[in-house]
């Protein structure tokens, strides 16, 4: 492993002042999970490492603005403990879904929100974009994980996020912050609360990117900023459930997933998001095939034609096609479990 600086703010402010916001010079520590892993492989070369698990505002969670806020540093037994998540059951089907207590207690959200792809190519050295002399390696070789949807550009990975399906469903922000004079806007949703703090609220559905060079990421995030918290609205009427179809049943990544949420009143639908995971570079929202549901009763019937239009536009590569029955399957017992009709 290359040597590196190692930085334990105790604030957000002086993580921020410590990561600074020159391109690939600084790198985020949550549990350290995945990047120790990176580091060691030499994928990640940064000459400093900000560990952010001093800073204890990271690690709250609270009711707030109509809503709950969480810690980019909650893990994700923090998460399934906690009294205020009690009503967002899709997060919970996330938590059950790892199913090693290890990652569960240094797991943390914010570092599964920016975990890089699991891509095979990307893993082995060859960038985001897996290409080896201007050639693809998921289109010429073996893509039996990559994308289904969102494909005809460069980037053939799949998003690796396992929470970002459900928290998009539910409409969730992420609060991204940087130095004040150091990068800025995202959108025009930018304004700066605390002294030489900058933030913003991000709807986590715009955070992700299908990048078109290595260099640009798989997120929005620019050099000098990283994720504090995640904000979730009240759960109100919804109900929500994740589906991930896993081929083991010890610790594994979904070969695709699904993340819904739906308000019912009287027996019909008034409210649907589904939001596909591991299908596509970026997290994979199924709005039109969601509002097909508006107005229905939610049973085996609506579930399986409001999964077979999620899937429609998918255009599989030369070893993947099994994934969009799975992604179907995914959408549709998601469906079905939100609303206590998945039978197993
Ligand atoms: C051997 C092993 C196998 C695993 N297998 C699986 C598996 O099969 N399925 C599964 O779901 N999980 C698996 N995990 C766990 C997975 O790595 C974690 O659940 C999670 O994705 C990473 O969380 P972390 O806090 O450890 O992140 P870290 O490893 O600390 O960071 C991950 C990335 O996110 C960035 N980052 C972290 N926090 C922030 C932030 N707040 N703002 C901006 N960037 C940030 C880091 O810079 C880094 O690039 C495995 C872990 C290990 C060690």
């Amino acid at each position: 492993m290359k040597s590196f600086e190692y930085a334990r703010p105790e604030t957000e402010a002086e993580a921020v002042e410590f990561l600074g916001t020159n391109a690939g010079q600084t790198v985020v520590l949550a549990g350290g999970t995945d990047l120790v892993s990176l580091m060691k492989a030499e994928l990640v070369t940064p000459s400093r490492v900000v560990d952010l698990k001093r800073i204890p505002s990271l690690r709250e969670v609270t009711r707030i603005d109509g809503g709950v806020q969480i810690g980019s540093l909650a893990t994700l037994s923090d998460l399934a403990q906690h009294p205020l998540l009690g009503g967002y059951r899709s997060l919970f089907d996330v938590i059950d879904g790892v199913r090693a207590i290890q990652i569960q207690g240094s797991g943390t959200i914010g570092g599964d929100l920016c975990h890089l792809p699991n891509c095979w190519y990307f893993r082995g050295g060859y960038g985001l974009l897996a290409m080896d002399k201007g050639v693809s390696l998921p289109e010429v070789g073996d893509n039996r994980y990559h994308a289904i949807l969102g494909n005809s550009g460069p980037a053939k990975f799949v998003n690796a996020s396992r929470f970002a399906p459900a928290l998009i469903a539910w409409g969730a922000k992420v609060r991204v912050i940087s130095k004040v004079d150091g990068q800025k806007s995202l959108s025009h949703n930018s304004q700066s609360s605390t002294p030489n703090l900058h933030e913003e609220w991000l709807p986590l559905e715009y955070f992700y990117i299908s990048p078109k060079t290595n260099a640009q990421g798989n997120t929005v995030l620019k050099p000098g900023q990283l994720i504090s918290h995640v904000w979730l609205p009240d759960a109100g009427n919804m109900t929500s459930a994740t589906y991930e179809v896993l081929q083991t049943e010890g610790l594994d990544w979904p070969l695709a997933s699904a993340g819904v949420c739906v308000d019912v009143e009287g027996g019909l639908v008034r409210q649907a998001r589904i939001v596909m995971g591991h299908v596509a570079p970026t997290p994979w929202l199924a709005n039109d095939a969601a509002r097909l549901l508006i107005g229905q009763s939610l049973n085996d019937d609506t579930a399986g034609m409001v999964a077979d239009a999620a899937v429609s536009q998918a255009t599989p590569l030369s070893m993947n096609d099994y994934k969009v029955q799975l992604a179907r399957t995914a959408v549709k017992r998601a469906l079905l479990k939100s609303v206590g009709k998945l039978e197993m």
